[in-house]
């Protein structure tokens, strides 16, 4: 385990102090690193007791630095300054005040799940197969959203000394992309992948130039749904049993999950620095298929391992993936449970172990972090 880093939002490093919080990490806590929110979705945060005076923060998605505007002329789409951010610059004295307390910077770059940047270019929003847009997710499939995303790591490489890029939801929505009311909307596994799918005019034109029959796909897959929200109580198949009988709709899936790696081959062109993936118990749906990203990446973050089936890891060896830990209940027991669980990642050769998060973390589980990192290394030598 070569770091061990915590997830942290600018507002809470902010609120409690930069020294205090950055020499409770580094000193206290006995982290290497911390991982900071460059840009963020919709945020509703409990904050825990060390962050004061305010007990809650909620805030819209958006950067959380103040861009580079000459950098995003090559898409029509603009970055977004989040509302808390107004027209300061927490980004740069966070890394300053990290060089000063000897803590690695990471930044965390939410790309799709991004409802301001939709609201405001709706032209680059996910739709789903009935032609409805998605108020949330951006298309990766989106020429503006691509270049968009690239100026961001760009923007980010380029003006921050940080040694590692995180892309979070790079790849297409693991959920439905519209709502409909609960008792007309099919939930079946089927259904929900079929509904989460994107068909913009941008995935429809990739499509085509695959050679699949888009208006076909499209009107095969909506009487799938249909059918089903017509009989929901008939038997369903199996998600892989309907692509065995579905040819085009299992060339659908290959595209974009190609779709996905060419943007991440882009991302790290641009981005000149480590980039780390985060993986996903949801990853197939979304069109993440590590085969295909491994060789344009430096490693995955799971959250958590061990949540992640062993099938879904396969092809990302462990020398090459940061396994990443909630550290209160439900999700971790107590603190035996997470110095358990990350001695068991250290000893299986994870390259890094990262926390979730600073400013929600209870103070008692700041306590597990720093016991189960100092058992983690001690055993490791
Ligand atoms: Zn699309």
């Amino acid at each position: 385990m070569k770091e061990a880093f915590i997830w942290c939002y600018p507002w809470d490093l902010e609120e409690e102090g930069l020294d205090s919080s950055l020499a409770r990490i580094s000193g206290e806590l006995g982290l290497d690193a911390i991982s900071v929110a460059a840009t963020h979705g919709d945020i509703a945060e409990l904050r825990s007791r060390y962050i004061a005076p305010n007990h809650s923060f909620v805030t819209t998605s958006g950067v959380a630095f103040q861009p580079d505007a000459g950098r995003y002329s090559g898409s029509r789409i603009r970055p977004h300054a989040a509302p808390w951010l107004k027209s300061r610059n927490p980004l740069a004295r966070i890394a300053e005040a990290a060089e000063r307390h000897r803590l690695a910077l990471r930044l965390n770059m939410v790309c799709n799940d991004m409802p301001a940047i939709v609201q405001r270019h709706p032209h680059a929003a996910c739709v789903n197969v009935f032609g409805n847009a998605s108020g949330r997710w951006m298309c990766p499939s989106n020429p503006d959203a691509r270049e968009f995303l690239a100026a961001l790591v760009e923007d980010l490489s380029a003006n921050y000394p940080a040694r590692t890029i995180e892309l979070e939801a790079f790849a297409f929505s693991p959920r439905r992309l519209v709502d409909y009311h609960a008792s007309r909307q099919p939930d079946d596994d089927t259904a929900r992948a079929l509904m989460s799918w994107c068909f913009c005019a941008a995935c429809r034109q990739r499509a085509r130039d695959a050679g699949i029959d888009a208006d076909a796909l499209v009107a095969n897959i909506r009487e799938r749904i249909i059918r089903q929200t017509e009989a929901p109580a008939a038997p369903t198949t199996s998600f892989d049993a309907y692509l065995a009988e579905q040819p085009q709709v299992a060339a659908f899936i290959r595209l974009r999950a190609e779709t996905i790696a060419s943007l991440v081959e882009t991302l790290r062109t641009r981005a000149r620095k480590r980039l780390i993936l985060h993986h996903s118990p949801m990853a197939q749906r979304e069109g993440i298929e590590p085969s295909l990203l491994d060789s344009h990446c430096d490693g995955w973050i799971t959250t958590p391992p061990s949540t992640v089936s062993r099938a879904q890891l396969t092809g990302i060896d462990m020398g090459r993936r940061e396994a990443a830990f909630f550290c209160w209940p439900p999700m971790c027991k107590d603190g035996p449970a997470l110095v358990s669980a990350v001695h068991e990642a250290s000893q299986a050769g994870c390259l890094a172990v990262g926390f979730a998060h600073y400013g929600a973390a209870p103070l008692a589980s700041l306590e597990w972090i720093r016991q189960a990192v100092r058992y983690a290394r001690r055993e490791a030598y």
